[in-house]
C-alpha cells in the first residue's frame, strides 16, 4: 500500500466561491493543515466535463438520490421524489448549469489523508446541516429545501473528492499528469521524516 502522505484529493472552488470573495480564506483552511498545493487551474468548465465528472462513479447517482431523500425524512420533512435515481437526473440537470455559471479553480491536495482531510474541513454536502468550523458550515446557508424549492443545485462553494478511489478517478479528469507539480517544502521533514532533526547542536 502507498504510504498515506502521498495521497491526492482534487478540490474545486465552485463560481459562488469566486463570487463570495472566499479564495484566500477556502486556500488558507487547506494551507494551514500542512497539505501541500500540486496542481491548479482556473477556467469556465463545460456542461460536459461537469457531467462526466459527476457520473465517473456509477454508484454516485443512487447516493446523491439517497443521501438528500435521507435529509428531508430526518427532518420530518416530505422529500420531490422517493426515486433516487429521479432525483438525481434532476441533480445533474441543476449541476450543469450551476458548475458552468462561472469560473472555477481546480487543485489538487497532497498529503496525509488528503481526501479525508479536505472533506472533514470542507463539510457536509448541505450547507445548513455543515458543522460549524467547516468552510461550507461557516460561509454559507444553503439547504435541500431551498435548492430543490427553486430547481437548483445546493450552492455549497466547494466540490472535494469522497473517497480515494474517486480522487484517483477525478484527479486525471482535470488534470494532466504533467500539471501535477513535484516538489518539497520545509515542513514536511516535520510533518513526516521519522527522525525530525529539529534538536539544538
Ligand atoms: P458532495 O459535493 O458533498 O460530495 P454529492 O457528491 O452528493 O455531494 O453531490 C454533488 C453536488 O451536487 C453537491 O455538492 C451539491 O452542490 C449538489 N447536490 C447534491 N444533492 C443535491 C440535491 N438534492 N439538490 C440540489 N443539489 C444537490
Ligand atoms: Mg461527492
Amino acid at each position: 500500500m502507498a504510504h498515506p502522505k502521498t495521497e491526492r484529493t482534487l478540490v474545486i472552488v465552485k463560481p459562488d466561491g469566486i463570487q463570495r470573495a472566499l479564495i484566500g480564506e477556502i486556500f488558507k483552511r487547506y494551507e494551514r493543515t500542512g497539505l501541500k498545493l500540486v496542481a491548479l487551474k482556473m477556467l469556465i468548465p463545460t456542461e460536459a466535463m461537469v457531467e462526466e465528472h459527476y457520473l465517473l462513479d456509477p454508484n454516485w447517482k443512487k447516493n446523491v438520490g439517497e443521501k438528500a431523500i435521507a435529509s428531508y425524512l430526518k427532518k420530518g420533512e416530505t422529500p420531490p421524489s422517493t426515486d433516487p435515481i429521479e432525483v438525481a437526473d434532476s441533480v445533474v440537470v441543476s449541476l450543469k448549469k450551476y458548475m458552468t455559471s462561472g469560473p472555477v479553480i481546480a487543485m489538487v491536495w497532497e498529503g496525509g489523508h488528503a481526501v479525508e482531510l479536505v472533506r472533514k474541513i470542507t463539510g457536509g454536502t448541505e450547507p445548513r446541516s455543515a458543522g460549524v468550523g467547516t468552510i461550507r458550515g461557516d460561509f454559507v446557508l444553503d439547504s435541500y429545501q431551498m435548492a430543490d424549492t427553486d430547481t437548483r443545485a445546493i450552492r455549497n462553494l466547494i466540490h472535494a473528492s469522497g473517497s480515494v478511489p474517486e480522487a484517483e478517478m477525478e484527479i486525471p479528469h482535470w488534470f494532466k499528469p504533467e500539471e501535477i507539480v513535484k516538489y518539497r517544502m520545509p515542513h514536511e521533514a516535520t510533518l513526516y521524516d521519522v527522525d525530525m532533526g529539529s534538536r539544538a547542536v
